[in-house]
């Protein structure tokens, strides 16, 4: 069997004395959709973070198409890059969608997709060009790309947000509440996007409180309750008979 896109063992993170992930173990294999539900505070967002190091795990391994990220044990007792090569690699295959945009403001929408694939990538100029116009094309916002991302609406910037992640080839994209920060009219555009990307096969790990979304995309559903997987199972089953009391409390007041 094929090694699975991303694979995260045994995820540990504090901060100070609070336990946020208390040992996470998560699969996911290429074409999955999963959506990771759970109350504020419950740690998805701590997951989604450590998984390409913008937090750094106390524990845990993390693997991208079977290979294990080298990780060293720093002073504060964190776990951290290798070396930079690691945290660069690791980076151009898992993509991260955050719920605010985070566009460079100063930069246009194309140069804030040619950016990376140019320099992490090493694509020459036109071919980044022509690859970035094709993403957003994609997300429909190709009139937009010489345009500033402060004269784009929110959904526009989430969508080129999207593109920008696209543009990098990820093996995997995680998704942190991409619909959050949207007004209510511009939620859909964004979620259109992302149910395309799950129409195409794309691997996603997707934090959302979008729940009938989030039954209708997902392969998987993962519940987390205090830093650990309470539930997990397909759709119909987590959200229609969830096992756990709380998953089922969660469920029945975010209807
Ligand atoms: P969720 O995304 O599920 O709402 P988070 O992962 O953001 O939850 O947070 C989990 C817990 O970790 C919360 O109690 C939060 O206050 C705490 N936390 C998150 N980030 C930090 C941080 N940088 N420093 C201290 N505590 C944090
Ligand atoms: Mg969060």
């Amino acid at each position: 069997m094929t090694s699975p896109a991303l694979e995260v063992r045994n995820l540990h993170k504090r901060y100070g004395d609070l336990e946020v992930l208390k040992g996470v173990d998560l699969v996911a294999r290429d074409g999955d959709v999963i959506s990771i539900l759970g109350s504020s505070g419950s740690g998805k967002s701590t997951m989604l973070r450590c998984i390409n190091l913008l937090e750094n795990p106390h524990q845990g391994q993390i693997l991208v198409a079977g290979e294990e990220l080298k990780l060293k044990r720093s002073r504060n007792g964190e776990l951290v890059a290798a070396d930079n090569s690691q945290i660069n690699r690791l980076r151009a295959r898992v993509g991260f969608v955050f719920q605010s945009f985070n566009l460079w403001p100063h930069m246009s929408i194309l140069d804030n997709i040619i950016e990376a694939p140019r320099r992490v990538l090493g694509q020459s100029k036109a071919e980044a060009v022509e690859a970035a116009e094709a993403f957003l094309e994609k997300v429909g916002i190709a009139d937009k790309r010489h345009a500033f991302p402060t004269q784009l609406s929110g959904g526009q910037q989430q969508r080129a947000a999207i593109a920008r992640t696209l543009a990098m080839q990820p093996r995997v994209i995680l998704f942190d509440e991409p619909t959050s920060a949207l007004d209510p009219e511009m939620v859909q555009e964004v979620l259109n996007v992302i149910r395309a990307l799950a129409e195409e096969g794309r691997t996603m790990l997707l934090v959302t409180h979008e729940m009938g979304f989030a039954r209708q995309v997902s392969s998987e559903v993962v519940f987390l309750h205090q830093g650990q997987v309470e539930e997990i199972g397909n759709p119909e089953q987590v959200f229609g008979n969830p096992v756990s009391e709380r998953c089922r409390q969660f469920m029945s007041s975010h209807k």
